[in-house]
């Protein structure tokens, strides 16, 4: 065996669905969930860092926000400094050693094998009850394009219990060099619940059985994807890219980078949800001001999706419903701009 794959084997807990599971010890399994739930019980047993992410989380303080049209549940995770904190421009990120490199994993960790390309491994710094990363076991870079149909058939393998989420480079990856997806115990994220009610949800089109949807008054821009057949949803959703690419990007700019998106899929009943929120910037003005001013709330997928993380107590107690507001507007896609994207599926 060549070294990368010694390294990758040292690193497996079990694998899914995967040719190998013969050369590994434990039982192989058709329930990737299970096998997941498995794998964060035995990390809780020998990782010390993991160890203490869950200590922390179990101490973290929650409240509610009501917000006009909406509620977001804001959560004090000092533990989080290190996402929201993190640096992710090139330089940064080009002298830092990779942290979701097989090769860079601290000793204790591991891994479900997933398919042969991904690792499904726990965070030590969780926001919910059972957090994972799920990291391509090779260093390639984060772009849902080409892996936008291992979204699809995560968030169907994970069954009901978990819901994945994929934030852009540009706007919450804290590994932006590294392809990666993240999950979350299934309707822990505001935004799934208010994806469900009937109120909220406006049907605009159909394309492919694919339905289109809408939410209203939410206070940021969401696009509903819905469907049972996961080639049809895939295409829809590779259109929704690059027909926002077109829409968004430079004239005079090469239109290869990937447009601002953080994307939330879970799969029920024989049908696909995604969930998509298209994005015009990454941090909020607020979060580049200097003392007191300044404001750590870095938006990814789990906050605009209105589980905002603020690892800062002074944060945490200050965060009022007209900020919450205004950074949503202020880092979401223009109305307008969703509007052409979505006559245009
Ligand atoms: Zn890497």
């Amino acid at each position: 065996m060549n070294k990368s794959v010694t390294l990758l084997h040292d690193k497996l807990f079990s694998s899914y669905n995967s040719p190998k599971s013969k050369l590994l010890s434990g039982q192989p399994s058709e329930n990737l969930a299970e096998l997941s739930v498995a794998l964060l019980e035995q990390q809780k047993m020998s990782w010390q860092q993991l160890i203490d992410g869950y200590a922390a989380l179990s101490s973290v303080r929650t409240r509610e926000i009501q917000c006009n049209g909406f509620s977001v549940r804001l959560q004090f995770n000092p533990r989080r400094i290190v996402s929201s904190g993190a640096k992710v421009d090139v330089k940064s990120i080009s002298e830092r050693k990779c942290f979701l490199c097989v090769e860079n994993l601290p000793a204790e960790q591991k891994g479900v094998l997933y398919r042969e390309e991904f690792l499904v491994l726990c965070n030590p710094a969780p926001i919910f009850a059972q957090h994972y990363t799920i990291s391509n076991i090779k260093h390639l870079p984060q772009a849902i394009e080409n892996y936008s149909a291992t979204l699809l058939s995560l968030a169907k393998d994970f069954s009901a219990r978990f819901t994945v989420f994929y934030n852009g480079p540009k706007c919450g990856a804290s590994a932006p060099d590294h392809m990666h997806f993240q999950s979350s115990p299934s309707g822990v994220i505001p935004v799934e619940r208010d994806a469900e009610d009937a109120a909220r949800r406006m049907l605009i089109k159909t394309v492919n059985d694919v339905a289109v949807l809408r939410l209203k008054n939410y206070g940021r821009e969401v696009v509903l994807l819905e469907g049972k057949d996961s080639e049809s949803l895939n295409a829809l959703l590779l259109k929704f890219i690059d027909v926002m690419r077109r829409k968004t990007s430079q004239p005079s700019a090469e239109s290869v980078e990937e447009p601002m998106l953080n994307i939330l899929c879970s799969y029920h009943s024989g049908m696909w949800r995604v969930i998509i929120f298209p994005r015009r910037k990454h941090r909020p003005d607020v979060y580049f001001l200097e003392g007191e001013k300044k404001i750590l709330i870095s938006p990814a997928s789990v906050d605009i999706g209105g589980l905002v993380v603020t690892p800062i107590e002074k944060d945490f107690l200050s965060v009022d419903a007209a900020l919450i507001e205004s950074i949503f507007k202020e880092v979401s896609a223009e109305r307008a701009i969703v509007d052409r994207i979505v006559e245009e599926l």
